[in-house]
């Protein structure tokens, strides 16, 4: 196990875990949201903004780094979090879920997947070792081990060939990691030493596979395990069956994180079922295009019914934007075009989720899980509140 990983269950709530990550970087509480920096930036917010909101944990994309501006680069400025100015922890994703999605423009053989660059088209390739070798070179706190994320819906045969697949890719994924912890592989330039490696269980919504993949991958043995190829389009009581089943397999002593999800109501119901870890782009990209979470649901700030409305976005919230601005303002700068609004609306959204963890650290905490789970769910729509 990588020396300055730990992870404690401090409190239980039914299922739920109230729990303390501890990575290179710095102590993550769980259950935690890690807001998305793809391209190792919040979009439309400077880290100084980010900061204030308070995350323990951000996440970028190996992918988009390795094809710009390169992890080479990004070594040779002392890593990610020196690169980008960020000291607290960083997750990496492993490029497998960008490069499965550029339909079209990549090849899948038992030794990885040979693409083509979204920027200028130069192939590249991405293998369970060089997934590893990238994210040491990035530096993050975890890197993600490289997973084949099958298209949803697939069938039985074809989820069963990927999750095969992703589960030999977990032993050499594995393999080059500890090669790369135990420095034998002295091309590398490892950013920071003690880097943990998650693996990823797949399996699509087959119980079955799922189980085999957990059991395959738990063998392999990694600092802690996260839940791939949900959220990709399956109905929501499916997304949660699946989850609350592969969850309650994986070892109880380490975290559980739940990749891709999702709408807020999403968080509530996943860490009742024992997740601890969650990141995803909707607060973020939703934030651009407009739409603004709060506690009786999305609302869409460009809608006309707010042009005069001179109340916050949420009268609950303590952001910075509702803070300071009302709706009719943050509905004028996105209908002008203005950048700000991005800015605005990102940060409200983000502190929304990121408010939304706190109040469930503390009701796990308190024993009081249900209660805040019942209350968030009766209040919560995902159709526009009125
Ligand atoms: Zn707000």
């Amino acid at each position: 196990m990588a020396p300055s990983f730990g992870f404690d269950v401090i409190a239980r709530d039914a299922g739920a875990r109230r729990g303390r990550l501890t990575l290179a970087h710095g102590v993550v509480e769980t259950p935690a949201f890690m807001p998305v920096g793809t391209r190792a930036a919040i979009k439309g917010a400077t880290f100084d903004e980010v900061d204030a909101l308070a995350p323990d944990i951000i996440l970028a994309n190996t992918y988009h780094l390795h094809v710009r501006p390169g992890d080479d680069l990004i070594a040779r400025a002392g890593g990610l979090h020196a690169f980008m100015g960020w000291a607290k922890p960083v997750l990496t994703d492993s490029g497998g879920y960008q490069v499965f999605s550029l339909a079209g423009r990549r090849t899948l053989s038992e030794d990885g997947v040979v693409f083509q660059s979204h920027l200028d088209g130069r192939r590249l390739s991405l293998t369970a070792e060089s997934a590893a070798d990238i994210q040491a070179r990035l530096g993050s706190d975890v890197a993600m081990m490289f997973d084949e994320c099958p298209s949803w819906p697939a069938t039985h045969d074809d989820t069963r060939a990927a999750m095969a697949r992703t589960l030999r890719w977990a032993a050499r994924g594995r393999a080059r990691f500890e090669a790369l912890s135990e420095g034998l592989v002295p091309d590398v330039l490892r950013s920071t030493p003690g880097q943990a490696q998650f693996g990823i269980i797949q399996g699509g919504t087959f119980k079955d596979l799922r189980d085999e993949s957990v059991a395959g991958t738990v063998a392999v043995g990694f600092e802690a395990y996260a839940i791939g190829g949900l959220s990709v389009g399956e109905p929501t009581e499916v997304l949660y069956d699946v989850a609350g089943h592969t969850a309650a397999q994986l070892p109880e002593d380490r975290p559980r994180y739940l990749m891709g999800a999702g709408m807020p109501d999403d968080l509530v119901e996943a860490v009742a079922r024992g997740i601890d870890l969650f990141d995803c782009v909707l607060p973020t990209r939703n934030a651009r295009n407009g739409q603004l979470f709060t506690r009786r649901g999305p609302i869409s700030i460009k809608n006309a019914r707010y042009a005069e409305d001179l109340g916050p976005i949420d009268p609950a919230c303590t952001c910075p934007t509702c803070r300071r601005h009302s709706r009719a303002y943050l509905r004028h700068l996105f209908v002008a075009g203005e950048i700000t609004a991005a800015t605005l609306n990102t940060l409200h959204n983000l502190h929304f989720y990121l408010d939304t963890m706190r109040g469930i650290r503390k009701a796990i905490e308190f024993g009081t899980f249900e209660a805040f789970r019942q209350a968030f769910l009766e209040t919560y729509s995902r159709r526009q509140p009125l």
